[in-house]
């Protein structure tokens, strides 16, 4: 753990208002971020105004493609000129949703990185994929995609998290030793390719995660920090859920 900083990422999804800009900016730009990296993730008209008031604010998806004749999308080059440096890509709200495929995914990665976007990796299975104890495989396709298409090195500069989609916006987190399970997986799988790269990755858990038991799940060997979703519409629990990482 020590040779990687902690990350806590808060994803908005299409939720927040200006006053929650301001009321989050207030709290969490008083944490010292020495010791752990703090980012925002809202809808796109709120990511100006979230780096404006002094928070690191990323975008929630990013186009596959250039910009262009592509209505509602958004360019990764406009991103980073806004002055955000990070976007996920994969989220599984994204993936069920909108029909993301793995190679698609894979494709809004390399864009994010040809635009020095940092990509944050989502990855996770299914509660009825878990059940068939198909987690490890469902989760390395979604990570041997993007090794696939750009080499295991692109993963150098990038996060992944880990969020079973059955605790994302459920209430079920999984418990640490089950996140740990999986962390320990990627990052075993991710040393046979590339040791250093493994040991310097930053592994995030998503799914449910709360004032109450983010210490405990950030406490594990190869859990490097979270995802947030509800909790981090709350500035005082996220600011909590921030300080637990550290
Ligand atoms: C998420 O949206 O990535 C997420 C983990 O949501 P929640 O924390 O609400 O489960």
């Amino acid at each position: 753990m020590a040779q990687r900083k902690p990350m806590v990422a808060g994803n908005w999804k299409m939720n927040g208002s200006l006053e929650l800009v301001s009321e989050l900016a207030e709290v969490i730009t008083k944490i010292d971020t020495s010791d752990v990296d703090i980012l925002v993730f809202p809808p796109f008209p709120l990511v100006k105004s979230a780096l404006d008031a002094g928070l690191k604010a990323g975008a929630q998806t990013v186009s596959e493609n250039n910009a262009g004749a592509f209505t509602g999308e958004v360019d990764a080059q406009l991103i980073h000129a806004l002055g955000a440096n990070y976007t996920l890509v994969g989220h599984s709200e994204r993936r069920a949703i909108y029909g993301e495929s793995n190679e698609t995914v894979a494709a809004k990665f390399a864009k994010a990185q040809e635009n020095n976007l940092t990509p944050i990796l989502c990855v996770g299975e299914s509660e009825q994929e878990r059940e068939q104890e198909l987690t490890e495989q469902v989760v390395w396709q979604q990570i041997d995609a993007i090794i696939s298409k750009l080499g295991v090195d692109a993963l150098a500069n990038s996060v992944i998290a880990y969020e079973p989609v059955w605790a994302i916006g459920t209430g079920k987190t999984a418990s640490p030793e089950q996140a740990q399970a999986v962390h320990k997986f990627i990052r075993s799988k991710l040393a046979e390719l590339n040791s250093e790269l493994a040991a310097k990755i930053q592994l995030l858990y998503g799914g449910s995660v709360n004032e109450n038991n983010s210490e405990q799940l950030f406490a594990q060997p190869d859990i490097d920090g979270g995802l947030i979703g509800g909790a981090s519409l709350k500035a005082n629990s996220f600011a909590t859920i921030c300080n637990s990482a550290k």
